[in-house]
């Protein structure tokens, strides 16, 4: 098959950047067809079980339209919620043990980001996306290790739009604008149903001000951070850990030609941030000297949980359709910059 081709040509390559980059993970989901859906046609050629994924621009004959990528994990439209969670679990242990961690969802407005690190709208403990599970986890973990460590954990959720950060957790959930994460409020938390019931808040929050500034919600970035604070009973030292877990503004182009107003400004930022973050990473994966944090409030906000000891992983969202190809293909791009894995000239399938 096509796809075997490709991969004898790269498995070299392959087995070079089996691990990416220390510790930066990247997992594609691919989203599977929603009901109602009327295309049927898939942009999606092979998926492979080491994290080898083939994609096709179905407007080319045959194997010339095939382009391969490869990431540490690629998860296929039936992939449960579970087993997307198995996988990131780890990280979110390691929280407890004093690592910071920062997980995102990146992919255009529809992928499935939402999906991913919420689960969808009144959704049931098994549809739960990967933020109620990682704060079930550090509940069940911390309350198993509570006779050596005890463990307090608190929790901010903020909105980042057009470079300002607004609290989406403050009790009247006012425009109130912080100039920083820190500064907005912090709410501690004992149980998941603490965690459903804020998170919730949060999100409503969130949709309020979508209506009024139309679908705003896939065009800001939503950042829950999570602050785990350990007491080491027996020799008294603190553990300090945190986890930002982000649902990423919609990564589409917008036409410049058709848009003016508020909505170019919008893009602008989002287009901004969403490259200062790529720079962030790719400036980590290259172990670079200088990492330019401060090119963005998104970076800036996640600053402590990138780089450094911190575990960063990043979901690449896609949608399935050919008619989404062109936007699947720089979402893959992007992905692979700044994971430091481009496959280069070696992809060339020849
Ligand atoms: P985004 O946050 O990227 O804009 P959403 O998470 O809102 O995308 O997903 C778009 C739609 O697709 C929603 O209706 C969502 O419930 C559905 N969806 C996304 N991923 C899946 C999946 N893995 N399984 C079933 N439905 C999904």
């Amino acid at each position: 098959e096509n796809y075997h081709a490709l991969l004898g040509e790269n498995r070299k390559l392959f087995n070079e950047i089996q691990d990416l980059k220390g510790n930066i993970r990247v997992y594609c989901r691919i989203r599977p067809f929603l009901p109602g859906q009327r295309e049927k046609r898939t942009s999606v050629e092979h998926v492979g079980e080491n994290g080898e994924l083939v994609v096709a621009d179905r407007s080319k004959p045959g194997k010339e339209g095939h382009r391969l990528f490869k990431f540490n994990k690629v998860f296929g439209s039936d992939a449960t919620q579970a087993e997307v969670y198995s996988d990131t679990q780890p990280l979110i242990r390691s929280v407890l043990d004093g690592y910071n961690v920062c997980i995102f969802a990146y992919g255009q407005t529809g992928s499935g980001k939402t999906y991913t690190m919420t689960g969808p709208n009144s959704s049931t403990k098994e549809n739960w996306g990967v933020n109620y599970r990682a704060l079930n986890d550090l509940f069940d973990i911390s309350q198993r290790r509570k006779s050596s460590i005890t463990y307090e954990i608190g929790v901010q959720m903020v909105e980042i739009y057009n470079e300002q950060v607004r609290d989406l957790l403050s009790g009247d959930g006012t425009q109130k604008k912080y100039p920083s994460v820190p500064d907005a409020s912090m709410h501690p938390v004992k149980s998941t149903s603490d965690v459903i019931q804020l998170m919730g808040l949060g999100l409503k929050n969130r949709v309020v001000s979508a209506t009024a500034l139309n679908e705003r919600s896939s065009r800001s970035h939503s950042v829950v951070t999570v602050h785990v604070r350990g007491m080491d009973l027996k020799t008294g030292s603190a553990l300090i850990g945190n986890l930002h877990l982000v649902d990423l503004a919609g990564s589409e182009r917008v036409d410049r030609s058709e848009v003016i107003g508020d909505r170019l400004k919008e893009a602008q930022h989002i287009n901004k941030s969403l490259s200062a973050l790529g720079d962030v990473i790719f400036a980590l994966s290259q172990k670079s000297s200088h990492v330019p944090y401060r090119n963005s409030k998104l970076t800036q906000v996640l600053q402590s949980s990138l780089g450094g000891q911190a575990k960063t992983l990043m979901f690449v969202q896609l949608n399935p359709e050919t008619s989404s190809y062109s936007e699947s293909l720089s979402t893959l791009k992007f992905a692979e910059r700044v994971a430091g894995v481009e496959l280069g000239a070696a992809r060339s399938n020849k």
